[in-house]
């Protein structure tokens, strides 16, 4: 039966591409995803040959929605990726999802790799409420905005940031949420050079001392008041946060 699929995949390990999807991608009569070459190589990667490719990005999506639309209703399997991680999650797609959702057409998923959840999890921070905020707007009113609304937020917060732009997003948000909040730096994740750490923000903005953090990085900001795990005693933690201070 006709329905749109949207799959999940790899943020950088290839071994994270489930089996289903290998199953949905092979199946699907048309793949709507961001880059073709990319697309292309992860099917062969998994075996998944004689698909046929569409490009949908985020300037294409609507124009692509009523293709798409037309063709789960004439019965067609139409599988949604991006380049990495999950489709929607600042990626391309909601649209395309609610178009289909419009047209009173079957949508299912197949869960897999966020970037956001990953980090999140390795972050050490309180997990049972969070957000994903995803990118901050680049500059101006909008960015101060926003950079004042996450001082005053008490749920563990993901921010998505481009390569090259992480010291200045963390160097803001010492600025906007002082130095002793903390944050996670996730880097790499899944890939060769994992590697997560964790400090205060000013203590953070000056490890970095200007220099730019290499590779794919998603910053984990710690909420306003620090409930640093859920359920957890806060005066434990303080006590071992102050023991670990003292060396
Ligand atoms: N849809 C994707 C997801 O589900 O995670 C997010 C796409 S967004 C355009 C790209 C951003 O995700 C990067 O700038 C970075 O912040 C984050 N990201 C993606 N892969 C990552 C990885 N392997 N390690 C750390 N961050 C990653």
């Amino acid at each position: 039966p006709g329905a749109l699929v949207v799959v999940a995949t790899p943020i950088g390990n290839l071994s994270d591409l489930a089996p289903r999807a290998v199953e949905e991608l092979t199946r699907a009569d048309l793949v709507c995803c961001e880059d073709t070459r990319r697309t292309g190589g992860l099917l062969s990667h998994a075996g998944v040959g004689g698909a046929t490719l569409r490009r949908v990005d985020a300037h294409t999506e609507a124009a692509a929605a009523a293709e798409v639309v037309a063709r789960i209703a004439a019965g067609e399997r139409v599988a949604l990726v991006t380049d990495a991680g999950t489709p929607g999650v600042s990626d391309p797609g909601a649209r395309l999802v609610a178009a289909v959702v419009d047209a009173g057409l079957p949508v299912t998923a197949v869960p897999g790799p966020v970037a956001a959840v990953a980090a999140l999890v390795l972050s050490g921070f309180a997990t049972d409420r969070f957000a994903v905020d995803g990118f901050l707007p680049r500059k101006g009113a909008e960015r101060s905005a926003r950079l004042a609304a996450l001082a005053a937020e008490h749920r563990t917060v993901v921010l998505y940031e481009a390569p090259g732009r992480v010291a200045r997003t963390l160097a803001d948000l010492a600025g906007a949420c002082g130095p002793e909040r903390r944050v996670a730096v996730a880097r790499e994740l899944t890939k060769l050079h994992e590697e997560v750490w964790r400090a205060p923000l000013g203590e953070a903005v000056d490890r970095l001392g200007g220099t730019e953090v290499r590779g794919e990085v998603v910053l984990v900001l710690e909420g306003a008041g620090g409930e640093t795990t859920g359920g957890d005693d806060a005066d434990v933690r303080a006590a071992l946060r102050a023991a670990r201070a003292r060396g």
